[in-house]
């Protein structure tokens, strides 16, 4: 099974409550009221930027996939939240339908490449442009910019430690990790068990420890 197929044939998402209980620990507005199932057959949607005029709009021809909460500080998050809300799509599914003049990369030194919005600093994609990292071939995406109902839904939660690097009360992370569970969405502090799986299983075939 080839790295790509392994993460788009990927595992099922943990089963989560339709409609949770409200709380006081806000983790993202797309998931602090419960939120909806893939939707069979759904193929992609149009993201665009929170510009009033001239908006960078992005399409996306496929589903989504581990999509996710993330609490590091390189990811866009909308004014407000703690998290953000990521996804990956084949690169080959991206493609920037207008206003990409607007699109400036946020740090071309980083390993992935942020394109946002100069105007109002949306994220719209990350492309790793890096053939040897374990994850090229994916493009990162925030589905919330999308009107499209039907994408994956967040399976889990990524980096949830680094909150406190944005200055989050570091002892609410109890309060937090619970609140990620009751969501259904699994608190790591990396990325989730199959996802670091895959990053090992490409570091042992390049070094040797596993067979090609
Ligand atoms: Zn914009
Ligand atoms: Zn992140």
């Amino acid at each position: 099974m080839s790295f790509l197929s392994s993460i788009f044939g990927g595992g099922s998402a943990p089963s989560k409550p339709a409609r949770p209980m409200p709380s006081n620990i806000k983790i993202h507005p797309q998931v602090d009221n419960g939120f909806p199932p893939a939707r069979a057959g759904f193929s992609g949607g149009t993201l665009t930027c929170h510009c009033k005029t001239n908006p960078v709009k992005v399409k996306i021809s496929a589903q989504s996939a581990h999509n996710h909460v993330c609490g590091c500080t390189k990811c866009w998050k909308p004014k407000g939240a703690v998290f953000s809300q990521i996804a990956v799509v084949p690169r080959e599914a991206v493609q920037v339908i207008a206003n990409g003049d607007k699109l400036q990369i946020v740090n071309p030194a980083a390993p992935i490449q942020r394109y946002a919005c100069k105007d109002c600093g949306v994220h719209m994609y990350g492309r790793i442009e890096n053939t040897e990292h374990p994850l090229y071939g994916l493009d990162f995406i925030h589905t919330e910019l999308s009107d499209e109902q039907g994408w994956s839904p967040p399976e889990f939660a990524a980096f949830v430690s680094s909150i406190i690097e944005s200055g989050y009360d570091p002892s609410k992370m109890g309060a937090v990790r619970s609140r990620l569970r009751d969501l259904g969405l699994e608190p790591y502090d990396a990325l989730s068990p199959p996802i670091m799986d895959l990053i090992a299983t490409h570091a042992a075939k390049k070094s040797g420890a596993l067979p090609a």
